[in-house]
């Protein structure tokens, strides 16, 4: 069976005759093979070699593809897609449409305004997403809908933002603990950033987040006014507040970084954090944080793209193309940023501060099915390094079929257990009704501390 053909339905299959990139510093095999059974990768290695060794297995015939990992695209809010197009760094949009939009949310509209930016990155590739929003049960809904995985974090935040105060840390919990999720959803601990949070609820997130042995993701050092107003209330900086709190380690997701000094990143280095970095997101918005000494400290960087506000597009794959290009901008040697180091960021380094190493990242024998395929065309040739060829000269455009956890969930670019049109309508509807509310709002901007630029 060619991979142009109907999707197939049975849940063993062996493809064949693909070019397979198995993960960051790890081999490309040419006419590469891959069995996947009961959702996980069961060998890997030449199309002979596994035809040979399973001749049963019904086959699937990759020529002219490159598989690869399915990505993270690691800090987002899915569910700001109505954002699309209106952001692009107009430095009131925060003040006079974000704040009274989020305000006007309420949870039933979450699941239906997730729906584009979801299709969104898994048309570019995305088979997790790690989210931090308000509601976010109705998210996590979304991410199992369209088949996808999802970390779902619940924003919570007691002095600033649309939905301030100790309920916030309630429902956070009360959404880990009663969790009716199935295997592809997973819980964060998401406080909002060290100016909306206070030092004692960023300390009780922390050690919940230990005991739970649950990542905490957490917007950190995001704004210049961040910075000032932590220094004002705690003489300290966003960075050192974190750390006073318990809240850097090695299951710490701290994004953005992008007033930190060097001694924060100093102290990002020696707790184990990675860093959430959304190139496309603070360029368009401030500043970008100091790459040069977070390459020359070597702290692990996870690619993401924030929210539709100030990145149209959820493409981790565009995104490690741009965070290239940047970071060689701002010096760093090329040694360090080799096709491999920019997939990591996209993979390997995500799956780690997330504890699933063992799962997802890479394309090994004992892991979850989670492979994309870009097709190969004239302009992909020739292939002398194909994961080169895939951040510099493919893109999101080339990823035709995606597989989470060993079910299709994108087709020839299309969803094949989804009606398109009908989540369309829905997201519409949504965006309609929260268009509709803002015009009928006429609550004053209140949101402070969370006044200034970002904090997304
Ligand atoms: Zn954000």
């Amino acid at each position: 069976m060619k991979l142009a053909a109907d999707i197939p339905r049975h849940s063993d299959v062996l493809i064949i005759k693909a070019t397979i990139i198995t993960g960051a510093f790890l081999p490309v095999l040419a006419d590469g093979a891959i069995l996947v059974r009961a959702g996980k990768i069961m060998a890997t290695g030449s199309s002979d070699e596994l035809l040979t060794q399973f001749p049963d297995v019904k086959t699937l015939d990759a020529s002219g593809y490159i598989i690869m990992p399915g990505l993270f695209n690691t800090h987002t809010h899915v569910a700001l897609g109505f954002f699309r197009g209106l952001g692009h760094g107009k430095s009131n949009m925060i003040e006079s449409f974000l704040f009274p939009a989020e305000k006007s949310l309420t949870p039933e509209l979450l699941e239906p305004l997730s729906h584009s930016y979801i299709f969104d990155g898994l048309r570019a590739g995305v088979t997790s997403f790690v989210d931090h929003y308000y509601f976010s049960e109705g998210i996590g809904h979304a991410f199992e809908k369209f088949g996808v995985r999802g970390w779902i974090g619940e924003t919570i935040a007691d002095l600033g933002g649309a939905f301030s105060g100790r309920d916030s840390w309630d429902r956070a919990k009360n959404l880990i603990e009663k969790s009716s999720f199935g295997p592809l959803i997973r819980h964060v601990v998401s406080p909002h950033a060290a100016d909306t949070v206070s030092p004692a609820l960023l300390k009780e997130c922390a050690d919940y987040a230990k005991a739970n042995n649950l990542t905490l993701h957490m917007h950190l050092s995001q704004t210049q006014g961040e910075f000032d107003r932590v220094q004002a209330r705690d003489h300290v900086t966003p960075v050192e507040a974190a750390q006073r709190a318990g809240a850097l380690g090695p299951r710490s997701l701290v994004v953005h970084l992008t007033s930190a000094t060097k001694k924060d990143l100093k102290i990002i280095k020696e707790s184990g954090a990675t860093i959430g970095y959304c190139p496309t997101s603070t360029l368009l918005y401030d500043r970008l944080a100091d790459i040069q000494t977070i390459h020359d400290l070597d702290i692990p960087l996870a690619i993401g793209t924030d929210c539709a506000a100030s990145h149209d597009s959820a493409d981790s794959l565009g995104e490690i193309k741009i965070a290239g290009l940047l970071a060689r901008h701002q010096g760093v040697a090329i040694s360090q940023l080799s096709p491999d180091h920019l997939l990591a960021m996209a993979t390997t380094i995500p799956a780690a501060v997330l504890g699933v190493s063992a799962e997802l990242g890479t394309l090994e024998v004992g892991k979850q099915a989670d492979l994309i395929f870009l097709k190969e065309s004239l302009s992909s040739e020739p292939k002398k390094n194909p994961l080169a060829n895939v951040i510099y000269s493919m893109g999101a455009r080339d990823v035709t079929h995606v597989m989470i956890n060993g079910n299709w969930t994108l087709w020839n670019r299309n969803l094949p257990n989804l009606d398109h049109d009908e989540l369309t309508s829905q997201y519409l509807a949504a965006v309609n009704e929260i268009q509709k509310r803002i015009r009928h709002s006429k609550q004053p901007n209140d949101g402070k501390p969370n006044g200034d630029k970002l904090n997304r």
